[in-house]
């Protein structure tokens, strides 16, 4: 008996200390972290007042001169070289600081979408009826990465760190895709690692891969005639984009569930009585990942020359664009989970719970307001579902680290008046400043060990094999002034 009493007590003894060493190593702090914190504290009303005015600029895609602008503008205050209009975009820009390796870079966006404008109110209340708004919380996307990379420049400057970090501003990520024609332009090619996140419901490192997607036109040509008088003189771009139509959605059938298929019909005729001569559409296509995507894009392609025999007029598809899926990084996510789970979920006040669960409760959600709490990395699966981003082809040319914050109620239907709403306001500039704290102090990680770069580079290089990227972007310039728009 007195031998067990001993020997568990020196268990529990021994238990106990490696308890207090663990719990000693898990706080010690990491004063270039805590810097980097501070950085974004300190700067937090004026990274919010940068927020707000992009939320009230509300610029779409290939549009976002006055946002652009005053990023690149704050940037430039605080020091870093600025390259605007870069990859024959106007509203792309690279701002930079430091000089040599490593060169970490970081990933804004601050496009809005059409037609979402609405006040800071918990219910539907248009700002400006049919402007747009920051329906994807974009306004906060740039800021927070500009926030991160201007706390890294504060630890370069004062000789703590050594490196390069970049600002990558980067358009028209709803529509066109511009980091597509910013990758092609080389702008990636030295960089080492790049973060990245986005505005979300939940905080946590994001680990999937979301979906390939490719978008293209076809257009029909025809023959006007009188619809009623000479019929039989029209060949009609209608029929064939009906004919169209139809043959994608008996397609439907046949395809495998990770796959979808949405159109636009962008002009189908102008009145009743003319035979039209000219239709056109927007497809896109999307599956889990570029491979499974490419024969569905083809089938799905070759049907228009079918529609255009049977309503006997003449066809052409143009690609636009597309994105590849996302190569997720996990030895770069494990370092950012560690990261948020020292910070630890966001804090509310009662009044943005109360926001948050009017806006659940106006969009028929369970009102269980704001969800921030840190769960544990997920597993990454082979198909991911969701939506898609040109991160993806970013991520096929330079290993690159994802994170969610929360900055809207859990369930808001995204890419609404309700994301809006919450972007504008605290919700949003908590989880705005949260995401600049998280994504920073993983830049230090990065900066401090350069075996973390090298073993997150060497996951990368694994994974993509002997693929060689190609973007989904047709020859000549982006679409800056295309009829697309
Ligand atoms: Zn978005």
């Amino acid at each position: 008996m007195k031998n067990t009493y001993q020997l568990s007590t020196l268990t529990l003894l021994l238990l106990l200390l490696s308890q207090i060493s663990f719990a000693q190593r898990k706080a010690k702090p990491n004063p270039l972290k805590e810097a980097v914190v501070a950085s974004v504290d300190q700067r937090f009303e004026s990274l919010t007042d940068l927020s707000d005015q992009i939320w009230s600029f509300e610029e779409i895609a290939f549009q976002e001169t006055q946002s652009a602008e005053a990023l690149s503008d704050y940037a430039e205050q605080l020091g870093f070289k600025v390259t605007r209009g870069v990859a024959e975009i106007p509203t792309a820009f690279v701002a930079e600081y430091g000089s040599g390796k490593p060169i970490i870079g970081i990933l804004g966006e601050f496009d809005a979408l059409p037609g979402l404008s609405q006040n800071k109110v918990p219910y539907k209340s248009p700002l400006n009826e049919g402007n747009p708004g920051h329906g994807c919380g974009h306004n906060l996307f740039g800021v927070a990465s500009l926030g991160a990379a201007a706390a890294i420049k504060d630890l370069i400057e004062s000789g703590e760190i050594q490196g390069t970090v970049r600002f990558y501003g980067t358009p028209a990520e709803e529509k066109f895709f511009g980091k597509l024609w910013m990758v092609r332009a080389g702008l990636f090619d030295d960089v080492d690692v790049v973060m990245d996140w986005h505005p979300s419901a939940e905080t946590k490192t994001a680990v999937q891969k979301g979906l390939a997607l490719v978008d293209f036109q076809v257009e029909f040509y025809g023959q006007a005639a009188h619809a009623s008088s000479d019929p039989w003189n029209g060949r009609s771009t209608g029929d064939a984009l009906e004919l169209y139509t139809t043959g994608i959605n008996y397609y439907r059938e046949h395809i495998k569930p990770t796959v979808r298929i949405h159109y636009h019909i962008q002009d189908a005729g102008k009145v009743v009585n003319v035979v039209p001569d000219y239709s056109r559409i927007w497809v896109r296509v999307r599956d889990s990942s570029r491979e499974g995507l490419i024969p569905v894009w083809k089938r799905v392609e070759a049907m228009a020359e079918g529609a255009a025999i049977m309503a006997n007029v003449d066809y052409k598809v143009s690609l636009i664009s597309g994105v590849h899926e996302v190569l997720v990084n996990r030895t770069g996510s494990a370092a950012l989970q560690k990261n948020l789970e020292t910070l630890g979920p966001i804090s509310y006040t009662e009044e943005e719970q109360d926001f948050a669960k009017k806006i659940q409760e106006a969009t028929g959600k369970p009102q269980i307001g704001l969800v921030s709490k840190i769960e544990p990395m997920e597993e990454t699966a082979e198909h991911s579902m969701g939506g898609s981003t040109d991160v993806g082809d970013v991520s096929w040319v330079v290993p690159t680290i994802r994170l969610s914050a929360t900055t809207a109620p859990n369930g808001t239907p995204w890419h609404s008046w309700a994301v809006v709403a919450s972007s504008g306001m605290s919700i949003g500039h908590k989880g705005m400043a949260y995401a600049a704290k998280a994504l920073s102090m993983t830049m230090v990680d990065l900066f401090e060990n350069p075996e973390l770069v090298e073993s997150v580079k060497s996951e990368f290089k694994e994974k993509k094999g002997d693929y060689v990227y190609k973007g989904f972007v047709p020859d000549g310039p982006p679409p800056i002034n295309s009829n697309l728009q």
